[in-house]
């Protein structure tokens, strides 16, 4: 996969004219010139942008399927939602994913007449996959990195006759290929490390389900979560360094992985590329790379805190997958997670300036 980004990189430049400008320009523009009839021209803003399309020409070049953009995370899989399902379709998600998932299932979807059924992602075979229409996944889970068998899933819910939707945020497509896997649809929130510079919200739908690529398209038009051009065009820029961020927030990752697991502050560690751990197997099987995230869980809420807060090279903030490392303790959310259990997202820095800082926290509580 990885040798595909430098064609990506090359795609709008192996189209231009001469005199046409190497970036991609932003065309922030509402109104199109259409005098006479319309046929084949772009018509309005909330239908066509050329600052959008090329952005999508890339990420489909990245799925390696076709591709749709919104204006966050939330809207992407709201999209592929609220396309497929109907009034008593059933539809099963992870307990422990990313919790807004959770409750647009719980606050939305229900009073619409879908019924909603919860399980817990290390225990998501449990029961089948008959009779329900679509299941959502989410593999690593966050922020539990627990992860899920996803081409066996994807089989065995094809065969019950209904759809896969796997949200692929925390591992962007060159860490994990979910439709090459038998997915039908991916899901993923831009926002994180696609982006990765924390300046922007996007998200993407990708699948190679025509049918279903239709009516994701007609739920854009139709109910105006159109992505903003500029922040398309940040996204866009981002993508051009996704490679080379992600290289090395995943290989940093991995050298503070197998240090945190030996620092005696560190109760527990989940990293997946630790031989260890409860993902490896099911990681080394479907993962390119381990992922940029893990966690570590400290004695206290109050030990966590003090790290957290006192590490100068570790920006106290939700989200992840940005240039700067950064954490968190998950349960300030109300995520079901130890009080002193923090999500580390480790980002750019180089990574022993990166550990001396995060050792020397460590050390002084
Ligand atoms: C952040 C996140 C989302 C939501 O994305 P937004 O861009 O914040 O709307 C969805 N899924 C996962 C796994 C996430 O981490």
């Amino acid at each position: 996969m990885a040798s595909k980004i430098g064609e990506m990189l090359h795609l709008r430049g192996n189209e231009l004219n001469a005199g046409d400008p190497v970036a991609l320009p932003l065309t922030q523009s509402s109104m199109y010139h259409l005098p006479g009839a319309p046929d084949g021209l772009p018509t309005y803003g909330r239908v066509d942008n050329p600052t959008w399309q090329h952005l999508e020409h890339v990420l489909s070049h990245l799925e390696d399927a076709p591709c749709l953009t919104f204006p966050s995370g939330m809207g992407a899989i709201s999209a592929a939602l609220f396309a497929i399902l109907k009034a008593r379709s059933r539809l099963l998600i992870p307990s422990d994913g990313y919790y807004v998932t959770r409750l647009l299932a719980d606050r939305f979807l229900s009073g619409l007449g879908v019924s909603v059924t919860e399980r817990p992602t290390t225990a998501f075979f449990e029961g089948g996959f008959e009779g329900f229409d679509v299941v959502f996944l989410e593999s690593p889970s966050n922020p539990g990195l627990d992860l899920m068998d996803l081409p066996a899933i994807a089989a065995a819910v094809r065969a019950a006759g209904g759809i896969t939707i796997a949200d692929n945020t925390t591992m962007t497509p060159l860490g994990q290929r979910p439709l090459d896997m038998g997915i039908d649809v991916v899901v993923a929130s831009d926002t994180k490390a696609m982006g990765g510079h924390s300046d922007l919200l996007m998200g993407h739908v990708a699948s190679r389900n025509a049918q279903i690529m239709e009516r994701v398209e007609e739920w854009r038009k139709v109910s105006g979560a159109i992505p903003g051009p500029h922040e398309a065009w940040l996204l866009h820029r981002g993508l051009e360094t996704l490679d080379v961020r992600f290289d090395r927030m995943c290989s940093s990752a991995q050298v503070l992985a197998e240090r945190l697991a030996e620092h005696s502050a560190v109760k527990n560690i989940r990293y997946p590329g630790l031989p260890g751990d409860p993902s490896h197997a099911l990681a080394k099987a479907q993962t390119a790379r381990f992922g940029f995230l893990l966690s570590i869980t400290l004695e206290s809420e109050t030990k966590a805190e003090t790290f957290i807060n006192a590490c100068p090279m570790l920006r106290p903030a939700t989200s992840f997958g940005g240039v700067h490392s950064s954490a968190e303790r998950r349960a300030r959310w109300g995520d079901d997670v130890d009080p002193a259990f923090i999500r580390l997202s480790i980002g750019c820095e180089p990574v022993e300036e990166l550990w001396q800082a995060i050792e020397a926290s460590l050390n002084a509580l």
